[in-house]
């Protein structure tokens, strides 16, 4: 029996793990590769056959994770694609609004969209809803449980017992403490461990002084500058934690007068499907912008706007319009709460680029830059290892995926040192043996 890894493999996009028996083959996720040029590229083909693929096992929503599902169905996939009930919900939005982009990118740059809105609503029909602890069996030789991963709503842990081996995927894991969703599930034991690791070489601030950062560009920014502050902020999670977060330091006094505007779509959807699973708590004067005249006229607000807007690393959406008309005025702050993956825009303004391209057109970026990292929806080392330590023997393999090289490799170092296991970060493409 062998396991392929396909994607998030020495990078933090595009997961996507293929498992074969020889008699069955599976995917671990489907997820779609973001940044640049290359990355567009190796979406548009798969290395396997997708008629070939049984059935499809989903840890969560994010793009990165199951953007690809449309794509694999149009090219001849047949089968289910199972996930947590909540998962199916905001894939129904986010599926639909990934293959809008895709369109629309296809139409400004030519060429054929990677796949469209109707071929992402015939993707929604393979959905299989399951519940957190409930045991499925997708075929006669696989069993899997999904357990709470604590990273954003619906989001699991794959407990997938497959022949006689018990392959765990963690999937992303959230940061303890975290707003709106659990903490993530204690696993006890694996025979093969797959162990993200976008954050494998840092920690988090942690919550309270997150909170007085975030209170301080707001303060800073409004109250101060009297410029805006954007947001960017991918639209499901991300936002309904800043709502959850604004709402919280609004009640204690700390915000000053504002007006939050959700610019997306997506971001008001995934929050009126998270109100039906988790409670918020209430923010003042927050609008949820739906029509793009709506949208238009955020540009005109020159003061006391937070605008929170996706995509979260700023490759696409309406955040591109925000930062054209913001970046350029010292007065204003972009106010970064996740994580920027190499070769995105957002990670260029991280970085300190003094100009970057915004459709076509140079901007210059004077508004203040504030990077928050205590917000992340992903374990941090010690989050990483306090996990980890909670097995209560080293699986025969662990396999560190979903981090960029020298994040992967701190936390393999870590993993020897701390536990003493067998940990290997797996290159790209390469086939391991499970048996
Ligand atoms: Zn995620």
């Amino acid at each position: 029996m062998k396991l392929r890894f396909l994607g998030a493999a020495g990078e933090v996009t595009g997961s996507c793990y293929l498992v074969d028996t020889g008699a069955l083959r599976f995917l671990i996720e489907c997820g779609m590769r973001q940044g640049g040029r290359q990355a567009r590229a190796l979406n548009r083909r798969f290395d396997f056959a997708p008629r070939d693929i049984a059935f499809v096992l989903l840890s969560h929503a994010h793009i990165d994770h199951s953007g690809l599902l449309p794509r694999l169905v149009a090219q001849g996939f047949g089968g289910p694609v199972h996930a947590t009930r909540a998962t199916c919900e905001l894939l129904g939005v986010m599926l639909p609004d990934a293959a809008h982009l895709q369109e629309k990118d296809a139409e400004r740059e030519g060429g054929e969209p990677l796949y469209t809105v109707a071929q992402a609503q015939q993707c929604l029909e393979r959905l299989q809803a399951v519940d957190y602890g409930e045991e499925l069996r997708p075929h006669p030789s696989v069993r899997v449980r999904w357990r709470d991963a604590g990273h954003i709503l619906g989001s699991a842990i794959l407990e997938i017992r497959v022949g006689g081996t018990q392959l765990v995927f963690s999937g992303d894991l959230g940061q303890p403490g975290h707003p709106v969703v659990e903490d993530p599930a204690p696993i006890r034991q694996a025979d093969v461990l797959l162990v993200e690791s976008t954050y494998g070489n840092r920690n988090h601030k942690n919550m309270a002084q997150t909170l007085d950062e975030f209170a301080f560009a707001l303060n800073d920014t409004l109250a101060s500058k009297k410029g805006n502050v954007v947001i960017p902020s991918f639209a499901v999670g991300r936002t309904q934690d800043i709502l959850s977060i604004m709402g919280e330091l609004q009640r204690a006094g700390r915000l000053p007068k504002l007006d939050a505007y959700v610019d997306s779509p997506m971001a008001s959807a995934a929050t009126r499907i998270t109100l039906r699973h988790a409670q918020l708590p209430p923010v003042d004067r927050v609008r949820f912008t739906e029509s793009t005249e709506d949208s238009m006229q955020i540009n005109a607000i020159r003061a006391g706007a937070v605008i929170i807007s996706a995509s979260g690393m700023c490759e696409g959406g309406r955040i591109r319009h925000h930062l054209r008309y913001n970046l350029p005025r010292k007065e204003c702050a972009i106010v970064f709460v996740g994580f920027q993956a190499a070769g995105t825009l957002g990670r260029r303004i991280v970085d300190g680029a003094k100009r970057v391209r915004i459709h076509g057109e140079e901007v210059p970026v004077r508004a203040k830059v504030f990077t928050i990292g205590g917000l992340s929806a992903h374990a941090d080392r010690d989050a990483l290892l306090g996990w980890l330590g909670k097995f209560r023997r080293a699986p025969a393999q662990t396999w560190v995926v979903h981090g960029e090289p020298t994040a992967s490799y701190a936390l393999r170092d870590a993993i020897r040192e701390r536990f003493g296991w067998r940990a290997e970060v797996p290159g790209q493409g390469q086939a391991v043996d499970l048996t």
